[in-house]
């Protein structure tokens, strides 16, 4: 068993209070996680304030080449952190290598834009100059999902240091591995102590210390609906910006005049990680002339998939817990006692390892609890629909609001469509993964704040306005 102990400034700290960390596709222990208690998230919070003042000061491209060390320091390690993220979410060796990769391109990609954290002019009067600054917050804290543990912790934790902010990172207990190797990575890329400290522990632990600390000076968290309303009241005595990256039940709508091959394969990117993405759209609309036809193309796809025990193998990767196991299995069963049907799937596939077959759902009523609610596991969800009016209608039918999809050749409708559908992103004949370049926004109880892309160097900045009196007068 590999042993991982908490990173504060700069230093590897070992603790007796530890967690076992099991590889979900064998339920096998894989390491020992040391658990950080209150103490130790104060102490690293106070090392990431005092490594701001410095920190803040460092010049813009310097930071830039900072950040471009631990992107290459990431390249360099990708096999020995994909191993771990492998053993930690049950995912393949080649989708975390990705994973590593993607990684590495939030450091490169917010490195590129440490120098257009610009303020700007504004022209008043004759006699007056008004400029302003984008000015970091100070220390940030970073509370991290397991579903791709890697990717989000870099997604917020790369612009946050661009910024020149401080970073303390709570991991989930579930896959901490990956985090706790980006913060060895970083320092060994020479990234100064302190300004990113990972503290491994539990929520109600390590990340309530960490949320209730009032030298924190912004929290982004990713993770359930539920545990994010719980920190915006932990922090509601307090004014600082707030990054809730929530959960999402997203419509994937297929028109009759799409083209249907490049559509069912969009609507079997749900699958990958198991469903276990919050913007894997799990309820899939179909014009009522071609949903037979469409539901073969979709089935011969989901029936092609080969759930097997070795990650490396398996089209469908285990999921994250036993706990998560039979979660899933008691939402497909609801859908039966709901009236649906299961077409394919819908069983544990073996007894060792967290899977579940890939599994579609058929004729379940709206407001059943697996057309309403995120199961988070690898289960998609068919409806049939008539028009344009019924299926927006039926699409914004939600309480979340991250990602809807589209799928037609009519231009017209597609702009009709994307104008309609209450999301933060839409896309039109693709299923895209979030890339570093484009906004995420979320719309209703997905979350707030903003990550991604010019939109996360606003949110980890500032503004202060400079207003000066001037003397114009030639001497
Ligand atoms: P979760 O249970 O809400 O946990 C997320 C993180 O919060 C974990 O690190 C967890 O620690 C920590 N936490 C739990 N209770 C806490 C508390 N009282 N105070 C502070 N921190 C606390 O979420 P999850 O089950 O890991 O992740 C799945 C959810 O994340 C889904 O709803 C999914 O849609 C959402 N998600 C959203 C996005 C997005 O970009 N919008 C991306 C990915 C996932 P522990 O380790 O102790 O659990
Ligand atoms: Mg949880």
């Amino acid at each position: 068993m590999r042993e991982y102990e908490l990173l504060i400034d700069g230093e590897t700290l070992s603790r007796t209070e530890r967690e076992t960390v099991n590889d979900p596709s064998s339920n096998q222990p894989v390491s020992s996680i040391a658990l950080a208690n209150e103490s130790d998230v104060t102490s690293a919070v106070e090392a990431a304030e005092s490594a701001f003042e410095r920190w803040r000061t460092v010049d813009t491209v310097s930071r830039g080449h900072y950040l471009r060390d631990i992107a290459a320091e990431l390249r360099t390690r990708k096999t020995e952190i994909a191993q771990r993220h492998t053993e930690e979410t049950g995912r393949s060796l080649l989708d975390s290598k990705r994973s590593v990769e993607y990684a590495a391109e939030y450091f490169e990609y917010y490195a590129g834009l440490t120098h257009r954290i610009n303020g700007e002019t504004i022209p008043l009067s004759h006699e007056e100059f008004d400029y302003t600054r984008r000015e970091p917050l100070g220390v940030t804290g970073h509370i991290i999902p397991w579903n791709s543990p890697l990717l989000l912790g870099s997604r917020s934790i790369a612009p946050a240091l661009a910024c020149g902010n401080t970073v303390v990172a709570k991991p989930a207990q579930l896959a901490p591995m990956s985090i706790l190797e980006l913060g060895r990575a970083a320092r060994d890329a020479g990234l100064p102590d302190g300004v990113l400290n990972v503290v491994s522990g539990s929520g109600s632990t390590a990340g309530e210390a960490l949320v209730t600390n009032e030298k924190v000076q912004e929290l982004t968290f990713t993770g359930s609906k539920t545990v994010g309303l719980h920190i915006r009241n932990l922090v509601s005595d307090r004014l600082i910006p707030l990054n809730l990256e929530l959960g999402g039940k997203s419509p994937n709508i297929v028109f009759a005049d799409a083209d249907l091959e490049a559509a069912a394969d969009g609507a079997v990117k749900l699958f990958s990680n198991a469903g276990q993405s919050c913007y894997a759209g799990t309820r899939l609309f179909i014009e009522d002339d071609i949903y037979d036809e469409f539901i073969d193309h979709v089935v011969s796809r989901i029936e092609a998939m080969d759930v097997k025990k070795d990650p490396n193998e398996t089209e469908i990767s285990a999921l994250i817990s036993p706990s998560a196991q039979s979660e899933v299995s008691s939402y497909v069963e609801s859908a039966i006692e709901a009236g649906g049907s299961i077409t394919t799937g819908g069983r544990i596939p073996f007894g060792e390892g967290n899977f579940y077959e890939p599994t579609l759902i058929e004729n379940v009523p709206d407001d059943a609890a697996v057309s309403c609610e995120e199961i988070f596991g690898p289960v998609l969800t068919a409806f049939r629909f008539d028009s344009e009016q019924e299926v927006v209608e039926r699409a914004n039918d939600t309480e979340y609001g991250l990602y809807a999809s589209v799928w037609t050749t009519d231009l017209n409708r597609a702009n009709r469509i994307t104008e309609h559908l209450e999301a933060g992103t839409v896309t039109v004949n693709n299923y895209a993964s979030p890339i570093p370049q484009v906004p995420f926004p979320a719309y209703k109880q997905s979350g707030i704040g903003s990550e991604y892309a010019t939109a996360a160097l606003n949110h980890y900045t500032k503004i202060k306005n400079v207003r000066m009196t001037v003397d114009r007068t030639l001497r």
